[in-house]
């Protein structure tokens, strides 16, 4: 029996960002449209905008975005900034070209950003709780003077900081954020922080549902690109409860009753492992996997 997570699958600001751009490439057939990177980390959604035409960006050129976007955007061109946000130095080289621009960075990135732009001018350091190299921190940190991005208190043990402003990539595990914040809160004091906890609803609930999920079956499926931030949080959370977690990327080639392909929890490779299938298994996806990619799944499993 498939038991699938009270809430799952995409979210109001990847399905904002996902018809906006499909509506701009049905309505400008003619025009060269640009993406800065992935418009969202799903494999399948990126296949089908590179099928039709989006040049991303980020492999069309090796050079850094900025510099990329001053070389090869033209003011005929259409650039669309993706739902992570673009960093503060791009978005002024887009408006100088003066190409047209559409902004599909999801109100909940805008609102760290805001909050970033805020904390800066009262002149705090930015302490900025998200993954180094991921395009959200890569925007999010660029509206700050000072920042560092962490992971634990660890990360600041050797620094000296005065006043600082806590805020976290929004598809973080909430209680993760709240214990590295209340760590820093009480080595620096409490009039030394200001705090908001930046994890934005839909990956809330998403993570609440898996937790639900995991009291009832032992073995989870979570279905959702390998690189997706609140999918891998969405396993690890599986993972926690005590369940056996296979996250897939969506594939349905990559699953069959006696093996299934799958990263691991924790880990940056794909492994594969036999005799999987059980009776009861329980079914949710990331904020950026399209239902269909999980109907597909499911339907697989129902014809073993
Ligand atoms: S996961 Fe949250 S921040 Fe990311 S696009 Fe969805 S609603 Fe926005």
């Amino acid at each position: 029996m498939i038991k699938k997570a009270e809430k799952m699958g995409f979210c109001a600001g990847v399905q904002n960002a996902v018809d906006l751009v499909r509506k701009i490439l049905s309505e400008n057939p003619e025009k060269r449209i640009f993406l800065s990177d992935e418009l969202i980390h799903n494999p399948i959604i990126n296949h089908e905008l590179k099928q039709k035409g989006i040049i991303f960006l980020s492999q069309y050129s090796n050079m850094p975005e900025q510099a990329a976007i001053e070389k090869y955007v033209t003011p005929k061109d259409i650039f669309i900034i993706p739902a992570f946000g673009i960093s503060k130095s791009s978005r002024q080289v887009l408006e100088k070209i003066g190409c047209e621009t559409i902004d599909t960075t999801c109100p909940s990135v805008k609102a760290v950003i805001n909050k970033i732009i805020e904390f800066t001018k009262q002149g705090y350091t930015i302490l900025y709780y998200g993954k180094p190299k991921h395009p959200e921190t890569e925007a999010a940190v660029s509206y700050a003077d000072n920042y560092i991005v962490i992971h634990s208190l660890e990360d600041i043990a050797d620094k000296k900081l005065d006043k600082v402003g806590l805020v976290a990539q929004t598809t973080m595990l909430r209680s993760k954020v709240n214990k590295v914040f209340d760590e820093i809160e009480t080595k620096l004091g409490k009039d030394n922080v200001k705090r908001i906890n930046t994890v934005c609803g839909a990956t809330q609930v998403r993570q609440d549902a898996v937790e639900k999920l995991a009291q009832d079956v032992k073995t989870i499926l979570v279905i959702g690109g390998y690189n997706s931030s609140n999918t891998k949080n969405l396993a690890k959370v599986a993972a926690n409860k005590g369940a056996k977690v296979y996250h897939i990327d969506g594939n349905p080639d990559k699953i069959t009753k006696e093996k299934i392909t799958f990263q691991p929890v924790g880990s940056d490779k794909e492994s594969t492992e036999e005799n999987w299938y059980t009776a009861d298994i329980g079914i949710t996806s990331g904020a950026s996997t399209p239902d269909e990619v999980t109907e597909k799944i499911i339907e697989k499993i129902n014809n073993f």
